[in-house]
């Protein structure tokens, strides 16, 4: 078989030569009792970059042993890029979020051989979802692999925007002291009240961890929680996302992107937030309008908006989100940290021997299966597209 991988660049300067740990931290479960991705071999050393080039997730070897064809590029945007040419009779592809193919309705109607659409790390919204309903292509994801990755840098966020790190490190690195200009917008989190829209793997964790800092938690999701979950965080249920954003001063985004949550936070909803309050955004960029954040910062109706998710991806170099004021974007890395390579990196490598051994794909990895949204799809997705406007990527000049 043919599998089609696509990859971001390997670091200027080449693979790091040493990294910073000896070896990463081991997990035996994911909080729920999920266990973590199994597959029956492993070629790479966890902890090393996976996600890029040279990395080729670890999978080139298992591959080729098998008598696959696998091919690996980051030529994916524009007129005439390699996994154009290569995914006409490509059998799989892969490709992750954080460089995503856009697996558009025109790209699979023109994939006469593939079969499954491999997201290696969380959120399939870069494939048209209802393209692969329609066309058979079954869709799975590595559920749970960089949830708490993304918590993690959820959590770093809420306290950098809020306590204002980013313009006190600055201060720093132009050789300045001036004290007063560094805390004119720093405050404490204990106190406030924050909330998530949706409360799946990424939301609940967050509010965990949250919890520590004596803040008021309070959420909105299509599925409520357990109410012992609720009763152990102290969270108040919202019945819509506009009774949430009325009350909060730090909204975190935690849904998928698709027709239901694409331009969600428009002008409108945004209009509803508390004045002052911060958005912190790792879900898909496009669950918030480009246009309704920029406005809303510089007029101050919002204090700050951070997040790793843009849309397109990547985000084309003169994107406003890139010069707007109070911002804290970082590019998207949330769930690409060396810890969650490992992990998504052995589940792709469980999906496909599973794939080949034509065993089941565990149900929690599902988004798509035979025609009809599954497992998580169907619990987390509505059918539909979100990838309008994906060719924007291409105007990404590459940076010396
Ligand atoms: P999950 O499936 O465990 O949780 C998703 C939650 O969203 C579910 O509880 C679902 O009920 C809820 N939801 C869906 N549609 C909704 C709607 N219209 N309104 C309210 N709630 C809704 O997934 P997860 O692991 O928590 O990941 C969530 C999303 O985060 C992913 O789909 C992906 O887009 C994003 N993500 C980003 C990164 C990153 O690196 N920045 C990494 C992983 C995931």
């Amino acid at each position: 078989m043919k599998v089609l991988c696509i990859l971001y660049d390997d670091p200027k300067d080449g693979m790091p030569k040493s990294y910073p740990l000896k070896d990463l931290p081991k997990l035996e479960k994911y909080p729920d009792g999920m266990s973590l991705p199994s597959p029956k071999g492993r070629d790479f050393i966890p902890g090393q970059l996976l996600g890029c080039i040279s990395g080729e997730l670890g999978l080139r070897k298992f591959l080729e042993d098998n008598g696959h064809e696998f091919i690996v590029t980051n030529s994916k945007d524009g007129e005439g890029c390699e996994a154009d040419e290569h995914i006409i009779d490509a059998d799989i592809v892969i490709s992750q979020p954080f460089f995503p193919y856009y697996l558009t309705k025109e790209r699979i109607e023109k994939a006469k051989n593939l079969k499954m659409a491999i997201t290696a790390g969380i959120g399939s919204d870069h494939v048209d979802l209802q393209a692969a309903i329609e066309n058979n292509v079954d869709v799975v994801e590595v559920t749970f692999c960089n949830s708490r990755s993304v918590a993690e840098h959820i959590v770093m966020m809420i306290l950098s925007m809020v306590r204002d790190y980013h313009n006190q490190h600055n201060i720093v690195n132009q050789g300045g002291w001036n004290i007063a200009d560094a805390v004119k917008r720093s405050y404490d989190v204990e106190g406030m009240n924050i909330g998530t829209v949706a409360a799946g793997r990424i939301g609940l964790d967050t509010l965990r961890k949250l919890k520590a800092f004596d803040v008021h938690l309070h959420y909105f999701d299509r599925h409520r929680l357990p109410s012992d979950v609720e009763k152990e965080l102290n969270l108040k249920f919202h019945e819509t996302v506009e009774s949430l954003v009325r009350v909060c001063d730090v909204v975190t985004i935690n849904c998928p992107l698709h027709p239901e949550t694409e331009n969600l936070f428009d002008k409108e909803l945004i209009s509803k937030m508390k004045k002052g309050a911060y958005i912190i955004n790792t879900a898909r960029g496009k669950i918030c309008n480009r246009e309704a954040i920029v406005e809303a910062l510089e007029s101050g109706h919002l204090s700050g908006y951070a997040g790793d998710v843009w849309f397109p991806q990547p985000a084309p170099n003169d994107h406003v989100w890139r010069t707007m004021p109070n911002h804290g974007m970082t590019p998207h890395t949330s769930g690409t940290s060396l810890s969650a390579q490992a992990r998504y990196a052995d589940g792709v490598r469980e999906i496909l021997e599973c794939f080949f051994d034509k065993t089941p794909i565990r149900d929690q990895y599902l988004i798509v299966k035979d025609g009809k949204l599954a497992g998580m799809g169907a619990h987390s997705y509505t059918k539909g597209s979100s990838t309008s406007g994906f060719e924007e990527a291409k105007n990404y000049k590459k940076l010396n």
